[in-house]
C-alpha cells in the first residue's frame, strides 16, 4: 500500500447480496473497521442521527465523534464553540448533492467518461470532506495492523465507488459481491423495518422485475468498471460460496484487502461470533450481535412462484451463466451439495411484518441455499 493512503474495501454490487454479513464479519477482525454504507453517513448518520452499530446515536458514538472533529468545515470557523462538530458540516447539503451526482440517469455518461480515461464523476468541493471521512476513520479506528485499518464500506452503489476511487489519499479495492438474483428478488419482497425493530418505517419492496433489473444494471456496471483492474484491485465473490464455506471465503477476502487474520470469528460448529461494530448505516441486521448461525436458506426455491421466477431469470439471463447460476430452478431438496463440512443449527423462519430482526435471511442475510450453484467463475 502506498504510504499514507487510507485503505478502503468497497463492497460493490446490488442490494441483498450479503454485504451486511460480510461487513460485520470483517469488522470482527483486527485491522478492519466495519463502517457500513458510508454514502448514507450524511443523511442517516448526521442529519437523522440514527444508531451506529455500537448502539449509540452516530453523533454520540466515540469513533464517529472523533472523525467529525477532524473534518474540515465549509468555512473556517472551527473555534466557534456554539457549533457542534456535526453542526459545522453541511450534512444535508452533501447528502442531497451526492444523491443527484450519483443518479442512475447519469450512468451512461459516467461509463463513457471512464472508458475514455477521464474522471467519471465531476469533482465537487464536497469531495474534500468525503475523502476526509475515510482518512479520519483510518486515523481513529483502533488497530494493531501496520499500515492502518482497512475501512469496509458496504455502500454497494458502483457510482459512489467510482467517486471514492478518484479521491486522493484513498487506496480503494473493490469486492464485488454477487448472489443469485432469484434469491435477492425474493428477499426484497420480505417486509423489513428500515433500521431495526424500533423503526416504524419499512424498507422498500420493489417488484421482482425492478429488483432483477437493478441486479443486472449494478452487476454489469461493477464488472465493467473494475474487472479489468487486476486481481489486487478487484475480487468477485458469490454469496453462496461464502455461506458454504465462511472461513475460507472470509480469509480470501481479508487477504485481498491486504490483511492476513490470525483468528476468524467462526466457531467450529459453524457459528459466527459478532460483536458490535461502528457501522453507520445499512441493513438492520448490522445490529445483530452474539453467536449467529450462517445457514443456507432455500426458502426462495420453494416459494418464489413460477412467473416471478421466470421474469427474474429472463432479465438477469445475460449474467446468470457468467456468475455460475443455473437458469432452471434447482430442486427444493438440494441444500447441501457445497455446504461447509460442519453442521449448522437450524434457523427459524423469515421475518415477516413487525417482528424483531432475527432469523433466517434477516439476521445475517444468510439466505441462499448452498449447493444451488456450483462452479462458475466465483
Ligand atoms: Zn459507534
Amino acid at each position: 500500500m502506498p504510504a499514507g493512503r487510507a485503505r478502503v474495501l468497497y463492497l460493490a454490487g446490488s442490494g441483498r447480496s450479503g454485504s451486511t454479513l460480510v461487513t460485520t464479519m470483517l469488522g470482527q477482525l483486527d485491522g478492519f473497521v466495519a463502517a457500513g454504507e458510508l454514502r448514507y453517513l450524511w443523511q442517516r448518520g448526521l442529519v437523522e442521527n440514527r444508531l451506529c452499530g455500537c448502539g449509540q446515536p452516530v453523533r454520540d458514538c466515540p469513533l464517529w465523534s472523533a472523525v467529525l472533529r477532524d473534518l474540515p468545515g465549509p468555512d473556517e470557523t472551527p473555534s466557534d464553540a456554539a457549533l457542534s462538530d456535526a453542526g459545522r458540516i453541511d450534512a444535508a447539503g452533501i447528502a442531497g448533492r451526492l444523491r443527484s451526482r450519483l443518479r442512475m440517469r447519469g450512468l451512461p455518461g459516467m461509463l463513457r467518461r471512464h472508458r475514455a480515461g477521464r474522471p467519471a464523476i465531476d469533482r465537487h468541493p464536497d469531495d474534500e470532506v468525503i475523502g476526509a471521512v475515510y482518512r479520519a476513520l483510518a486515523r481513529h479506528a483502533p488497530t494493531l495492523a501496520a499500515g492502518g485499518p482497512v475501512i469496509v464500506d458496504s455502500s454497494k452503489l458502483p457510482p459512489y465507488g467510482l467517486l471514492l476511487d478518484g479521491l486522493p489519499g484513498l487506496d480503494v479495492r473493490v469486492l464485488h459481491l454477487v448472489r443469485d438474483p432469484r434469491a435477492t428478488a425474493y428477499s426484497w419482497r420480505r417486509r423489513r423495518r428500515l433500521d431495526g425493530p424500533a423503526d416504524d418505517r419499512l424498507m422498500s419492496r420493489p417488484p421482482v422485475w425492478k429488483a432483477a433489473l437493478l441486479w443486472l444494471v449494478w452487476n454489469v456496471t461493477t464488472r465493467r468498471l473494475w474487472s479489468a483492474a487486476g486481481p489486487d484491485r478487484y475480487l468477485r465473490i458469490r454469496y453462496e460460496d461464502l455461506v458454504a464455506d465462511p472461513a475460507a471465503v472470509l480469509r480470501r477476502i481479508a487477504r485481498f484487502a491486504g490483511s492476513d487474520p490470525v483468528e476468524l470469528p467462526i466457531t467450529p460448529d459453524g457459528l459466527v461470533r459478532l460483536a458490535p461494530t461502528h457501522s453507520v448505516a445499512g441493513n438492520p441486521s448490522r445490529h445483530r450481535v452474539g453467536a449467529v448461525p450462517i445457514s443456507p436458506d432455500a426458502e426462495w426455491i420453494g416459494k418464489l412462484s413460477g412467473r416471478p421466477y421466470a421474469v427474474v431469470t429472463a432479465i438477469a439471463a445475460p449474467l446468470l451463466r457468467r456468475f455460475g447460476y443455473p437458469l432452471r430452478r434447482p430442486p427444493a431438496t438440494q441444500t447441501g451439495a457445497t455446504a461447509a463440512p460442519t453442521p449448522r443449527p437450524a434457523e427459524p423462519g423469515p421475518v415477516v411484518g413487525a417482528g424483531p430482526v432475527v432469523g433466517a435471511g434477516s439476521g445475517v442475510e444468510a439466505e441462499p441455499v448452498a449447493g444451488v450453484v456450483r462452479g462458475g467463475e466465483g
